[in-house]
């Protein structure tokens, strides 16, 4: 009868085969794009293989020597040996994974004491560790800013940080790159009763620039939102204790969050967020990234600790890694390369170049020379800029410095980046 025929099932083609539609369709143009660039003979600037690692600012590349200037690796704890012995302890007496989430059978105490490290460093009453420093952003920004509620943020924002608007039901709002003026007005116009999270970086890593605080969170505070500040880029090696940015700016007592990464100068992988906010051990149970995942290896979070015990009492490479950024930063600009930024600013100079071609023939063109730095492109960058994104190591020597800037006259002139013709 018409009645034992559910909608659901009218609804089903009757025919057996329907044409299959190709999802990896919409990606044609991408993989054609980059066929046509490895078609000219380059690299591939993102399949670079690293076959042996010998020091934080050394590896073998394609049987090559190579300096590594494209890391991220800021204090060059990689090879430190306590980092390494305390990761070595902590497999031979917890094993290699935990098989676990933090909730439930994946705290081991090398996570407790990770987190010790972390409150100390940070002198917070709470930390929390994650299992990346994306996760960390995906699961702080979409568990604090809910349905109704409003994320307000740089339009130069880490991927991580979209996507934790993304994954929550806030109401997201952008503001043009390090404007308080346009924060100001943003908040301005937004209903005075909702909670809001305004959401900055000490150093946004594209271009090696750092954001104004002081007048960030002055602009926020004044229209009653919380704050936090993704020190990703700036842990390490800003600020008396290497806290970041936010604490060179003398701005810490009112920042209410601060998510940052252990990939960076920590040397080993992992995120984190430390707050005072009385109640924010609620995180654990509510917060789906951290809840729904399994925890780091507890080797893992045995370097992290060691490393960051260890960077509280780093000035002496603070101060070489800021020699480091201040020598290449004017060397480069001595060559008549564009950067970033006038001044250096953080550990990151970003080289702008003209075209794709022309960034990855001078990419191309460091690497055969024994250099190895970050090609950065659009989407990922700001203004649709091609860079070639260096990152210095407080492990680089001086004599490094003066060689890199040495490949760089030679890459920019073989390449017509810099003085072609002139
Ligand atoms: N925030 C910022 C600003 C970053 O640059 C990055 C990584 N590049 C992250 C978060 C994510 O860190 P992780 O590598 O630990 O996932």
């Amino acid at each position: 009868t018409e009645a034992a025929v559910t909608p659901h099932q009218t609804a089903i083609d009757p025919a057996p085969v329907a044409p299959e539609r190709d999802l990896l369709s919409k990606f044609d143009a991408l993989i054609a794009e980059r066929q046509a660039l490895i078609d000219t003979g380059v690299r591939d600037p993102f399949a670079i293989v690293m076959e042996k690692v010998l020091s934080p600012t050394l590896a073998i590349i394609k049987g090559r020597e190579t300096i590594l200037l494209g890391t991220y690796n800021y204090m060059g704890m990689t090879f430190d040996p306590d980092v390494v012995a305390a990761g070595k302890a902590a497999l031979d007496a917890f094993g290699s994974g935990t098989t676990g989430s933090r909730v439930l059978n994946g705290t081991y105490s090398p996570h407790k004491d990770c987190e010790e490290a972390l409150k100390e460093f940070y002198g917070t009453d709470h930390a929390m560790v994650f299992s990346t420093g994306y996760q960390a952003n995906l699961g702080i920004i979409s568990t604090l800013a809910g349905k109704g509620e409003y994320i307000i943020l740089d339009a130069d924002s880490h991927a991580s940080i979209y996507d934790g608007c993304g994954l929550g039901n806030a109401e997201v709002v952008r503001f043009r790159h390090n404007s308080v003026e346009d924060l100001d007005k943003r908040l301005g116009r937004l209903p005075k009763e909702p909670g809001k999270l305004v959401v900055l970086e000490g150093v946004y890593s594209m271009l090696g620039d750092i954001a104004p605080l002081p007048e960030m969170v002055a602009v926020a505070k004044k229209h009653g939102a919380m704050v936090l500040v993704d020190e990703a880029h700036g842990m390490g090696f800003f600020g008396p204790n290497g806290r970041g940015v936010y604490e060179e700016q003398g701005v810490a007592d009112d920042v209410d969050f601060v998510v940052g990464t252990f990939s960076k100068s920590v040397g080993t992988v992992g995120g984190f967020c430390v707050s005072n906010h009385p109640k924010f051990d609620v995180m654990r149970l509510v917060c789906r990234p951290y809840v729904f995942t399994a925890s780091l290896p507890p080797s893992v979070v045995a370097t992290a600790a060691t490393s960051i015990r260890k960077l509280r009492h780093a000035a002496d490479k603070r101060a070489h890694l800021w020699q480091n950024s201040r020598r290449l930063h004017g060397g480069l600009k001595d060559l008549g390369f564009t950067l970033g930024t006038d001044t250096p600013q953080s550990a990151i100079i970003a080289v702008i170049l003209h075209d794709q071609t022309q960034a990855v023939a001078m990419w191309q063109a460091l690497l055969e020379q024994g250099l190895y730095v970050n090609m950065a492109r659009p989407p990922a960058t700001p203004a649709g800029m091609f860079l070639l994104r260096c990152s210095l190591c407080a492990e680089h020597t001086a004599e490094q410095v003066e060689q890199i800037i040495g490949m760089f006259d030679a890459a920019g002139r073989a390449t017509g980046a810099i003085g072609s013709g002139t």
